[in-house]
C-alpha cells in the first residue's frame, strides 16, 4: 500500500487527504494546528505531531500550504529527511518561481517532484471532483495519476516543471478579468434600465457568454446556485482571488508580459479586500461598481 504523507490539513487539505483514506491509500497528516491533525483522525487519517513523523515511511508527500514560503520552508526540511526517490507533490497555489525552486530543491535530493495546483474550492475537494494542473516528468505524472484520481476528476498534464502553476494563475487571471467584465456589463445595465434577467438571456447566448455569467452570475435571479443568491457566500474568497491575480502579476512582471486588464483586475479586487470584503464570494465586487457608479445596491 502505498504511504502518504500529507502536510497541511486546512480547508483543502484535510478533505483531500479523507478521499485520499477512502481510496485505500495510508495517510500520515500533519499541520501547524494541532486541532486539524486531530480533528482528520475521525477520516482515518494517522495523526503526527511534527513534520519528521509524518514522513516516516511514506512514498510519497502532498503539501497543501498557504503561500510559496511555507511551501520552500516545509520542502527545504523533507528534503534532508526523506530517502532518495520519495515522490514530492506540492498542490498549493503559490508562485511560480518558488515552485522552480521547490522543484530545484527536489532534484538536489533526487526526489522527482510535481506541482499540482487545484480548482474546484473546498467543494470540490470534499466531492473529489478537483481540476489538477500538473507541472513536471510524464512518467512521475503517469505513476501518480491514481493519487490524483482519488481527489479530483480532471487531471491535466500543463508541461515540465512549474507549469501546473502557471496554468493556474493564467486561468484565475481570466476568471478575474472576466468577473469584473460581467459586473461592469450589469451595473451599465442597471443604469439603462435593462432587467438582470434581460441581460442574462442576451449574453448567455451571445459572444458575452462566460463562466463568470452562467455559473457565478454576480446577481441573484438568474443562475440559482450563484452565490449571489446567498449574500455572496463563498463560493471563492475575494481574498483567494487577489492572490492569485498578484501571483499572475508576479510573473507578468518577472517576464515582461502586458497584462493591463490583469493589473487594473488587482488594482480593483485589493479595494474590494481593503473594503473589508475578502471572506465574501469574489462575484461580490459588483458591489464595488455599484458604488462607483452611485448606484444603490439592488
Ligand atoms: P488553509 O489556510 O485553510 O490551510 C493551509 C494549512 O497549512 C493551515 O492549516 C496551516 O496551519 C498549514 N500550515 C502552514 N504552514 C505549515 C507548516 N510549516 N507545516 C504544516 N502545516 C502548515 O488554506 P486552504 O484554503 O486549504 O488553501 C491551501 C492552498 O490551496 C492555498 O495555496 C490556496 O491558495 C489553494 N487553494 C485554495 C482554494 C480554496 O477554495 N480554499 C481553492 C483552490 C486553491
Amino acid at each position: 500500500m502505498t504511504t502518504i504523507a500529507f502536510i497541511g490539513l486546512g480547508h483543502m487539505g484535510d478533505p483531500m487527504a479523507a478521499n485520499l483514506v477512502k481510496n485505500g491509500f495510508s495517510v500520515r497528516g500533519f499541520d501547524l494546528s494541532p486541532a486539524l491533525v486531530n480533528a482528520a483522525k475521525a477520516a482515518g487519517v494517522f495523526p503526527c505531531t511534527t513534520l519528521a513523523q509524518a514522513l516516516e515511511g511514506a512514498d510519497v508527500v502532498i503539501t497543501m500550504l498557504p503561500a510559496g514560503k511555507h511551501v520552500l520552508s516545509v520542502w527545504q526540511e523533507l528534503v534532508t529527511a526523506v530517502p532518495a526517490g520519495t515522490v514530492l507533490i506540492d498542490c498549493s497555489t503559490i508562485d511560480v518561481e518558488s515552485a522552480r525552486k521547490a522543484h530545484a530543491l527536489a532534484a538536489g535530493a533526487a526526489c522527482p517532484s510535481l506541482d499540482a495546483p487545484v480548482s474546484g474550492g473546498t467543494g470540490g475537494a470534499a466531492a473529489a471532483t478537483l481540476t489538477f494542473m500538473v507541472g513536471g516528468d510524464p512518467d512521475v505524472f503517469s505513476r501518480t495519476q491514481p493519487i490524483f484520481e482519488a481527489m479530483g476528476k480532471r487531471i491535466i498534464l500543463c508541461g515540465g516543471a512549474s507549469s501546473g502553476q502557471a496554468a493556474k494563475i493564467c486561468n484565475n487571471m481570466i476568471l478575474g478579468i472576466s468577473m469584473i467584465a460581467v459586473c461592469e456589463a450589469f451595473v451599465l445595465g442597471e443604469k439603462l434600465g435593462l432587467s438582470h434577467q434581460a441581460l442574462f438571456d442576451v449574453a448567455s447566448v451571445s459572444s458575452g457568454q462566460c463562466w463568470s455569467l452562467t455559473t457565478y452570475c454576480p446577481v441573484p435571479g438568474p443562475v440559482a446556485t450563484s452565490p449571489a443568491n446567498s449574500d455572496y457566500r463563498p463560493g471563492f474568497a475575494a481574498a483567494l482571488m487577489l492572490k492569485d491575480l498578484n501571483l499572475a502579476q508576479a510573473a507578468a512582471q518577472a517576464t515582461g508580459s502586458a497584462t493591463p486588464l490583469g493589473a487594473r483586475a488587482s488594482e480593483l479586487y485589493d479595494l474590494f479586500n481593503q473594503r473589508g470584503n475578502g471572506e465574501r464570494d469574489f462575484s461580490g465586487i459588483i458591489s464595488l461598481l455599484r458604488d462607483q457608479s452611485g448606484v444603490e445596491t439592488v
